[in-house]
């Protein structure tokens, strides 16, 4: 199958596609065209990941998910500018922030079987989409065993950042997945030295946190986002008085980050 022509496919499903709408809040359209990267599954980072200082034993490798695994495509869907400027007043999420992460997750969730029907049909490949497979789950420190932002960072998408984001020549306000193939795709460039490249540690992520779960460390250059403080947030403030949806984001719209890699502070 042509790398190319499943890209067509991908955008073409996000222009047109009726999930990728908010009709109840007259939104046209939750995700802008994506960013799409090819990470390798025998990529030395995947081995990097299982290490506890970084993610864990837990999280699986692309082999681990799919035997005989040889490509992973991964892809950062920006919010749109109607979904980011109505979160950008401080406070509370806006309505077409929850809509755009909760029916956001179900127009993702229809992508990533799009991507998977189009392999399994047009050819002999296999596909597994982790983050929908029933062996996805969480730790009870809050990693998972399939990260979508280390994969991204993997094929040359992003780098993280202050507020555990991943900045991306579009910003960092969107949302990531990934399909694992047996198909081989050429692995795209990264084309950054360090995991932290992209953010200028501005601290203003760590201002607009409402949960304050955000500690930016004069000089000291490092992921400063405590998840737990920021789960406890969505959990006790969020999920009950917005329940179905939840969400908040704050910290990924108003910032230099929201739509491009900041620039040096
Ligand atoms: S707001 Fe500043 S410190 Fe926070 S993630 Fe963006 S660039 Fe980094
Ligand atoms: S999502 Fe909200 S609570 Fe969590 S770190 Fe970002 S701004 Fe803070």
């Amino acid at each position: 199958m042509e790398y190319a022509s499943l890209i067509n496919n991908i955008n073409s499903f996000v222009e047109e596609s009726p999930l990728n709408r908010v009709e109840t809040l007259g939104i046209d359209k939750i995700f802008n065209q994506p960013l799409v990267g090819v990470a390798a599954a025998e990529d030395s980072l995947f081995k990097q990941f299982k290490d506890p200082s970084v993610i864990g034993e837990d999280h699986l490798s692309p082999t681990e998910w799919l035997p005989g695994a040889k490509s992973v495509l991964t892809y950062f869907l920006p919010f749109s500018e109607e979904i980011r400027h109505a979160n950008r007043k401080p406070g509370l999420p806006a309505q077409e922030w929850l809509y755009g992460r909760v029916e956001g997750q179900q127009f993702i969730e229809a992508l990533n079987g799009k991507i998977m029907d189009r392999i399994k049909t047009d050819s002999t490949g296999q596909a597994v989409a982790p983050a929908t497979d029933p062996r996805f789950e969480w730790s009870e420190d809050l990693s998972s065993n399939w990260s979508e932002r280390h994969v991204a960072y993997t094929a040359g998408l992003g780098t993280f950042s202050l507020s555990r984001s991943l900045i991306t020549a579009e910003g960092c306000a969107g949302r990531y997945g990934s399909v694992i193939t047996t198909l081989e795709f050429a692995p795209t460039k990264r084309s950054y030295t360090g995991p932290f490249e992209y953010c200028n540690f501005c601290g203003e992520c760590a201002d607009r946190c409402p949960a304050r779960a955000i500690k930016a460390v004069e000089g000291e250059k490092k992921a400063g986002m405590d998840r737990s403080i920021c789960k406890n947030y969505l959990d006790t403030k969020i999920r009950p008085r917005f329940k179905p949806r939840y969400g908040c984001g704050k910290c990924q719209t108003a910032v230099q980050c929201e739509q491009e890699i900041p620039g040096k502070a």
